[in-house]
């Protein structure tokens, strides 16, 4: 039999931020030099942040979006974080505010906090309780639908393959990928198992998916043979592992076994340039909804 056919979300996501693109030109055509607003917010100074946060300061000036880097010191103090995040969420020029994660401070800091002080209109992450909760209840058309679930629900549009009526299987329940996604699948229609680190039979529970999302955070950990045959399998693993080949040392791998899994697998995303290009794609998806958003509102009568 033929391998997966791969699904790229290098070209999906360069297909999303040129449709993103086109839209903030039609808004600030329309509403006189008006442009969508992104904040993101920084405690902190982590190598791994700072380069996820280049990358979509990049993307946002690409599309037009008025990004700004708010970076905060290390020696922030929780009232100091919340007291610009409550002055942001009162900047009309501001529409979308986003807190970079982990929060890198020598004090403690109560992230949930500090997620659900951005307003619920602001938050183009889809973090705050508020945004979760609706996205729970199926309300998808009233709230932000974190990035990264997001990004892998347009990828799981580009094989074609509809998602009512099918077994959908997510491995991990974090507040960022699993849990959300689960809930996607859930209000597009698939019957949906959730699996975590306490699943017994994970492999068993693996092999029943027609659609299966992985983001646990374990190199190559699901293998080619625990998966349906035919399948789309969507890996929004990022890990590094150590390869003598590569002047680095060191290479990128999903959480999928890629050179087992594209054997038995339908579909299957790449990493890199898989779920991780959505991601940022999503986020400017977000941005320029949520300024959409604001226009309605505010619009002259
Ligand atoms: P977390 O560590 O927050 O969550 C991991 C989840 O996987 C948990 O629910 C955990 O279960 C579960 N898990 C861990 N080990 C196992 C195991 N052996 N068997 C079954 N389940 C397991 O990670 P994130 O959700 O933040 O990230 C997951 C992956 O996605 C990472 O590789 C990360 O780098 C990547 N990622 C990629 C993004 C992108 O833009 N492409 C964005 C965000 C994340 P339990 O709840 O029981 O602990």
């Amino acid at each position: 039999r033929s391998v997966a056919t791969v699904v790229s979300g290098n070209k999906t996501s360069r297909l999303v931020r040129e449709r993103l693109r086109q839209q903030v030109e039609d808004m600030t055509g329309l509403f006189s030099g008006f442009r969508p607003g992104l904040v993101v917010l920084q405690v902190g100074d982590r190598d791994d942040s700072n380069l996820y946060i280049s990358t979509k300061l990049r993307a946002a000036a690409e599309i037009g979006i008025e990004a700004k880097h708010l970076r905060l010191p290390k020696t922030t103090t929780q009232e100091e974080v919340l007291q610009n995040i409550r002055s942001i969420n009162e900047n009309q020029s501001v529409h979308g505010l986003i807190v970079q994660l982990p929060l890198d401070s020598v004090n403690s800091i109560d992230t949930e906090l500090i997620t659900n002080a951005v307003s619920p209109e602001k938050d183009v992450d889809g973090l705050s309780c508020i945004n979760a909760g609706k996205l729970s209840r199926g309300d998808l058309k009233h709230c932000f639908i974190p990035c990264t679930p997001n990004g892998c629900m347009e990828l799981i549009r580009q094989t074609g393959v509809s998602v009512g009526g099918k077994h959908a299987v997510v491995v991990g329940r974090s507040k960022i990928v699993g849990a959300p996604m689960h809930d996607l699948l859930l209000w597009n229609n698939a019957t949906v198992t959730t699996c975590h680190s306490k699943t017994p039979d994970l492999p068993e529970q693996v092999s029943r998916a027609d659609i299966l999302v992985v983001g646990v955070g374990q190199a190559e950990m699901v293998r080619g043979e625990w998966l349906k045959e035919g399948g789309v399998v969507i890996d929004c693993g990022i890990n590094h592992i150590a390869d003598e080949t590569k002047p680095s040392g060191k290479r990128v791998v999903g959480d999928v076994h890629y050179a087992s899994a594209n054997q038995r697998a339908g579909f299957i995303t790449p990493v890199p340039g898989g779920v991780g290009p959505m991601t940022v794609a999503m986020l400017m998806e977000n941005t320029v909804q949520s300024a959409q958003r604001f226009l309605l509102k505010n619009q002259p009568k």
